[in-house]
């Protein structure tokens, strides 16, 4: 790293806007649906009509408790809601609901792993409700902007961390985690594109060792995981280079250009809003009873650190596996799918199925850009093909090629008739007269190769192997090639 650069120590904080997944809007019964026609989801609550009153969807207090209770935060037993005001002209009310000083979920926190394995604590301030605001559409045409009220009134949750932040790895891994945790409750399906999640990034600078925090610049509205890592990495290289050249950071809030990399202010200290908060007249105060939050307690699931625990303790997986398949609620889900359907369950056939759906369903899911909820092998197949090798019907090379025949299938009947007809197409031969004929013949073939083997060249092993298993079609069950291989060469 540079020396220069190396002097500073980045401090970041994040605030994650997150999109609860409920039916209807926070606070009137419109859907929220994405993709919509735009201004068909609205209705006079949600538009801000006078003499309209607004009323709390419950199941964004309960998803905010579930959120709260996952980040280790205090959930207050009373807490309102507030107005913000400000114009804008995808905001028709001229305010936002909100909370501001009783936010429901205070004083938490989050671990990250980092990639030393160093566990990091990373503050949570607080977690509060809020609905989100329209969208000006500008790009339509040369002449004209747009708005879409389709979005006014979707409830979200904005959290809050404490400036714990100190590195772009670090900011990475901890939006991660929140991504994670809230796919898992299913409070939020995680994707940035559609705009479910957002994050704005407060960063400042200073000499490593020094106590004070630096003068911080805000970034708003980072929409991916690769523009929230870019945007920071260049607010850090701006400030640093600004404070070297002798310059001062001033507050500013910033935006991200994706194309170029860089930041660059929107508006300064002298022209932030003053929002005129006050409470909310029209919404009573929300109250959290013990009973309330012992249900929710007794319905959250099984986090992914406990999961992937489990997972190495139960179906002995190493934790690289464990880990990888656990990230993904939904993915987890499959591989257990798969693992309860096997007919031997022992420690192979677990890893038989691990290595399934870690190289090919990851394959299949990346190529054809889909998630695992979309892929069309059910897991109980996965079990059967993984029966089939563990058995020793089929080698591992011939379930791969199996693998790729059930993709064509369209129902499981049909995947489960293509399966039978694929393992007894490529069953393994284990017929060892059979396969020390073959063995003979590949050796009579390659002399000059025999001849450099025996001379020290171990590494053609592979050679033999590879020409025998070709001439078996892939059949031949290798552990008895690799025998009889060793066995003809030292005698030959
Ligand atoms: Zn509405």
């Amino acid at each position: 790293m540079d020396p220069v650069i190396s002097k500073y120590e980045p401090v970041i904080g994040l605030e994650i806007h997150a999109q609860m997944k409920t039916k209807s809007k926070a606070f009137c019964k419109c859907s929220t649906e994405f993709h919509s026609s735009p201004n068909s989801n609205v209705c006079p609550v949600c538009l801000g009509y006078p003499g309209t009153l607004p009323v709390l969807n419950e199941n964004l207090v309960d998803h905010i408790i579930r959120m709260g209770i996952a980040l280790n935060c205090s959930i207050r037993e009373v807490s309102i809601f507030a107005r913000k005001n400000y114009f804008y002209p995808d905001l028709s009310k001229g305010y936002q609901i909100t909370q501001f000083e009783t936010p429901i979920c205070t004083d938490g926190y989050l671990d990250i792993t980092l990639k030393n394995k160093e566990v990091k604590r990373i503050g949570i301030t607080r977690i509060h409700m809020e609905e989100d605001a329209g969208k000006s559409i500008h790009d339509f045409n040369d002449d004209e902007s747009l708005v879409d009220f389709n979005r006014c009134g979707v409830p979200l949750i904005e959290i809050v961390s404490e400036p714990d932040i100190r590195s772009t790895e670090e900011a990475f891994l901890y939006l991660s985690k929140i991504r994670q945790t809230l796919v898992y409750l299913e409070i939020n399906d995680g994707n940035m594109e559609e705009g479910s999640l957002r994050c704005d990034a407060n960063i400042s600078v200073r000499l490593k060792g020094e106590k004070e925090f630096g003068t911080r610049c805000e970034i708003k509205n980072l929409n991916s995981f690769k523009n929230v890592s870019d945007a920071i990495d260049a607010e850090i290289f701006r400030q640093i280079k600004l404070i070297e050249s002798g310059g001062k950071v001033v507050f500013n809030t910033m935006t991200f250009n994706a194309k170029e990399k860089t930041t660059s202010a929107t508006r300064s200290k002298e022209e932030a809003h003053d929002y005129r908060y006050f409470p909310e007249p029209d919404l009573v105060k929300v109250t959290v009873t013990e009973d309330w939050k012992q249900k929710i307690i007794e319905s959250l699931p099984e986090f992914p650190d406990a999961r992937c625990s489990r997972f190495m303790k139960e179906y002995s997986l190493p934790f690289s596996d464990s880990d990888e398949i656990t990230q993904d609620k939904f993915f987890a889900d499959y591989f257990e799918v798969a693992v309860s359907g096997l007919k031997s369950k022992d420690e192979t056939s677990y890893r038989i199925v691990s290595n399934i759906v870690r190289a090919e369903v990851r394959r299949v899911l990346n190529e054809q850009k889909i998630n695992i909820k979309e892929f069309n092998i059910p897991g109980k197949i996965i079990s059967m093909i993984a029966d089939s090798v563990s058995s020793g019907k089929v080698s591992v090379t011939a379930s791969k090629e199996i693998f790729n025949i059930l993709l064509k299938g369209n129902s499981e009947e049909e995947m489960i008739s293509l399966f039978k007809k694929a393992e007894s197409d490529l069953s393994q031969i284990s017929d060892s007269s059979e396969i020390e004929s073959v063995v003979i013949k590949i050796l009579d073939e390659n002399p000059k190769e025999v001849q450099r083997y025996k001379g020290g060249e171990k590494k053609l092993a592979g050679f033999f192997v590879g020409k025998i298993m070709q001439e078996s079609h892939g059949k031949a069950n290798p552990k008895i090639v690799n025998e009889l291989l060793l066995k003809n060469l030292e005698t030959e």
